[in-house]
């Protein structure tokens, strides 16, 4: 690499100097938080029309809140931080650790064991020293630390916006243990089903929560609100070419292949065939199997029997190999367990699943349009 007039600069003098400057930045940000927190003791951002301190400092100097508000609690406590600003000085702890021991200072006041922490700082990550902070806290003062804790449940917010195309935008807020029941819920729902599973993360994620909203509707968890319901016409349900498409509660119109996919089994209550005028209503009855075929059902699949897929019997949908508006049986060798994405990819994704003569299921991807399926060679 070539720097300043172009002599060569070996990683090891690069280290050395990335040391030094990152030491230098720090010394500023301890200047500029000096100066932060006694900006923040003058009425200068009231003047110019701002609610706090952290907010002008946020805008006019360009910072993330987060930023602003580490550097106005550092300003404020560092007369109380000798040892840490010692520390900081000699490259021991950077400035994320002075800013988590300004707020720890903040919070638990005298009872600070500034020591101590200082003695953990140097030796941990910023991240591992945050949740060492967490304890020193709910050591000094239990009772604060359950105030910051219901304050977080107050502050928890859940928005759920549509937008004009149908797509639901959601934004929230969790407190620490509401966070973590959500992220305890959703992990094991997020990994990866099978090899072939290509989905990102976040899709992941996503799939995770529709799956326990459908698994906690499938059985019955949403007290008073039954489940959800359809109103389509029969033509949409055979996916007949210039069908409408069908209605759904909470839900701009949703296509043939979805309403095909959530009528295979029980995933909405009623169907309401709306054809000519005439309403005629679908309870679960004609889709759903009894309870002797559905129990010998989850006997013989045990779980989604999608090659590779290891979700248990419980988080899946009966599927009709052929659907039962097109005459298919709800019985037996008609019927298989797939779990909710699976079941998606069968109906909306266009693959088709077979049974062997021996039991195993394929799996056939869908054809590009106009292409036949390979027979075999
Ligand atoms: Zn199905
Ligand atoms: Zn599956």
């Amino acid at each position: 690499m070539r720097v300043g007039c172009g002599g060569e600069v070996s990683g090891e003098v690069l280290a050395e100097q990335l040391i030094r400057l990152r030491n230098s930045i720090d010394l500023l940000e301890v200047e500029f938080s000096r100066m932060a927190g006694d900006f923040a003791q003058t009425d200068e951002y009231d003047r110019v029309g701002y609610d706090s301190p952290i907010s002008w400092i946020k805008d006019v100097c360009h910072m993330a809140g987060g930023a602003a508000a580490d550097r106005v609690c550092v300003g404020r406590q560092l007369d109380q931080l000798d040892d840490s600003l010692v520390a900081l000085a000699s490259g021991e702890v950077g400035f994320a650790h002075l800013a988590l021991i300004a707020h720890t200072s903040a919070a638990v006041g005298e009872r600070l064991d500034e020591r101590n922490l200082l003695k953990q700082a140097t030796n941990l990550s910023v991240a591992e020293f945050r949740t060492k902070c967490m304890h020193a806290k709910h050591k000094a003062d239990p009772d604060g630390f359950v105030d910051e804790e219901k304050q977080g449940v107050e502050a928890r917010s859940l928005t759920l916006t549509n937008t004009d195309e149908g797509v639901v935008l959601v934004n929230g807020l969790l407190d620490k243990v509401g966070g973590a029941a959500l992220r305890t819920a959703l992990e094991p729902l997020a990994k990866r089903a099978g090899k072939d599973d290509d989905r990102l993360r976040d899709r992941r994620l996503a799939d995770a929560l529709v799956d326990l909203a459908m698994h906690a509707l499938d059985t019955g968890l949403v007290p008073q609100r039954t489940h959800m319901q359809v109103t389509t016409s029969l033509e949409t349900l055979l996916g007949l070419s210039g069908a409408p498409a069908a209605e759904m509660e909470f839900s701009l119109p949703i296509s043939a292949k979805a309403v095909e996919r959530l009528a295979c089994d029980c995933s909405v209550t009623r169907i309401l065939l709306d054809s000519d005028s005439m309403v005629i209503d679908v309870g679960r009855a004609k889709r759903r199997p009894s309870g002797p075929t559905y129990k010998a059902l989850k006997v013989r699949d045990k779980g989604c029997v999608w090659p590779g897929c290891d979700r248990p019997a419980t988080w899946t949908s009966a599927h009709h190999v052929v659907h039962w508006i097109r005459g298919g049986p709800t019985d037996l060798p008609n019927l298989c367990l797939l779990c909710y994405r699976h079941h998606w990819m069968v109906h909306e994704g266009g693959w088709q699943i077979v049974r062997t003569d021996d039991g195993r299921t394929l799996t056939i991807p869908p054809q590009p349009f106009g292409r036949l399926p390979r027979g075999p060679d």
